[in-house]
């Protein structure tokens, strides 16, 4: 009765789906791997490139303190 036919389809629109699903995660890891932009030259953690300067002098405060801040953040250098 042609049910066969519309199993087939169904399977197929799946397996694009889950194809589609990994190529959006990858682009996703890709994107957030150009975003992790700012890295502390101390410790080498990295931080998303929006990361406010408030946060980095937090994180420098708290892991290093006694590193000078634009030692570990050379781009808050004025
Ligand atoms: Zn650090």
């Amino acid at each position: 009765m042609g049910g066969g036919n519309g199993q087939k389809a169904k399977m197929a629109r799946e397996k694009n789906a889950e194809k589609q699903r990994a190529a959006g995660k990858g682009s996703q890891l890709e994107a957030n791997k150009k975003a992790m932009s700012i890295q502390c030259k101390v410790c080498l953690q990295t931080f998303i490139s929006t990361t406010s300067e408030e946060k980095c002098k937090e994180h420098a405060e708290a892991k290093h303190p006694k590193t000078d801040l634009t030692v570990a953040f050379p781009h808050l250098k004025k």
